[in-house]
Parts: C-alpha cells; structure tokens; sequence
C-alpha cells in the first residue's frame, strides 16, 4: 500500500494506525533519514542539507534504502509506505521491485487537504522521539491527550522537526507540487488509486475513511 499527499496531509499518522490495523511494517522514508541524522550515519549526512532545506534526497539514495527495507522477512505478506515513491522516478523504481517480487499495490492512497491549514498543522507539530507519536500543540497538546504507551509524558521526548518551519514548509508544498503531484496521474491509470478529503477532519474521522477503503484487506490480513 502507498499512502500519498502533501506535507501536513497526515499520511504519517494515518500510515502509524494503518500498519497497526493491518499488521503491516510502516515504511516512513522521513522516519528511516531521521533517524540517520539522529544517528549520525553517513547516510544522515548525505541527506541533512536536502532535508533542512526542503528538498527531496536524490532517488538514487531514497531507493537504495527501500530496496534494503523491503527485503527484510516482515515485509513478506505487505507493507504500508508512507513518503516514497515521492517522484515518478520512485514510482518506477517501485514498480520494477513490485514485479522482481511478483507482487501488486493492492492500494494507493492520496490524502487531499487545504494549503493554509496545511501551514498551521505542521508549525504545531511535534513528535516523540520515543515512539513516534504524533501531537500538534493546538488541537492536540501531548499533556492532554498523554503517552500513547502509557508513559509519564513529562518524562517522554517530545520534539518539533527541524524542517517544520514556516519557510521550509511553504518550499516542501512546492517541491510536492512539481514533483510528486504527478504521480496522482500515474497511479490513476492503475485503478488502485483513492483520495481522501482530510481538511477540516481529526485524524480518527480520517481513519474511518481509511477504513472504508482497506476494510476487507484489513480483516483479511489480521491474524
Ligand atoms: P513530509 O511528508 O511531512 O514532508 P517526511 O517525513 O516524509 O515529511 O520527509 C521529510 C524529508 O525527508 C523530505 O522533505 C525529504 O527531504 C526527505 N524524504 C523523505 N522521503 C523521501 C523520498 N521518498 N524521496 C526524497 N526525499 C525524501
């Protein structure tokens, strides 16, 4: 499954419950860079410029480390990808793996949200290191709603991404624009393609969209 849409869409936290609904891995490429950076890996190094700045890692490196992912054995009977492919470049790349593994996108799904509440979602986001929670100091302040794993959250590490500012958001909504919008003219053509409305909605009403479109496969594939 390929979960698409702009910055601040909530593929990402839309992708985090799905795996769970589906017991799937939940490939975030963000997540695996992120993690790098925090790491300090050379492959965190090669990629901090672009993403401080708002632009794609080059395909060559992105789908090298997809490819890794993908051949790990949880991968077997599926996945949800949430941030790749982000380019058609990527959706070629992903396509040539598909085949090489006999295996088809059962879903791809594009998460369509306004630009302006884009803007305000992601300057109030935070997440936690610790386990990937996802919080927007808004609407949805970690001291309300509480560790997700039942930590004290006074103890948990929650962080704002460094690429969550205003300037490097707006250039994040253009680099979508040009480069990964087109892939929804790509997908359309293979009948696997759903969209989303997630303005104005909370992410457990998204979910529920979600849901109506994965639901049998989600039933299916739970144990
Ligand atoms: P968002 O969707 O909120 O912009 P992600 O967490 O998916 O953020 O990605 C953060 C950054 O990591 C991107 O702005 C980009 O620099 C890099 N990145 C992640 N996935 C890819 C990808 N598939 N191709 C190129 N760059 C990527």
């Amino acid at each position: 499954m390929v979960l698409l849409g702009a910055p601040g869409a909530g593929k990402g936290t839309q992708a985090y419950e799905l795996a769970r609904f589906l017991d799937a891995p939940h490939i975030s490429t963000g997540d695996i860079f992120r993690e790098n950076l925090r790491n300090k890996t050379e492959l965190g190094q090669r990629a901090e410029a672009y993403m401080n700045s708002g632009q794609l890692v080059p395909d060559s490196l992105v789908v090298e480390i997809v490819r890794d992912r993908l051949a790990q054995p949880d991968c077997q009977n599926g996945y949800v990808l949430d941030g790749f492919p982000r380019s058609v470049g990527q959706a070629e790349a992903l396509d040539a793996f598909l085949e090489e593994r006999g295996e088809q996108l059962d879903h791809v799904i594009q998460f369509d949200v306004d630009e302006e509440e884009i803007i305000s979602r992601l300057t109030a986001r935070r997440s936690c290191v610790d386990c990937g929670a996802i919080f927007n100091m808004r609407t949805d302040p970690p001291e309300e709603r509480g560790c997700p794993e039942g930590r004290d959250i006074s103890t948990c590490d929650i962080v704002q991404r460094s690429d969550d500012t205003e300037e490097t958001v707006r250039e994040r909504i253009r680099v979508y624009r040009e480069s990964t919008q087109p892939l929804l003219d790509y997908y359309a053509l293979t009948g696997v393609l759903s969209v989303v409305d997630s303005s104005g909605a909370g992410p457990a009403e998204v979910f529920e969209r979600v849901k109506a479109i994965v639901g049998a496969d989600g039933a299916k594939k739970t144990p």
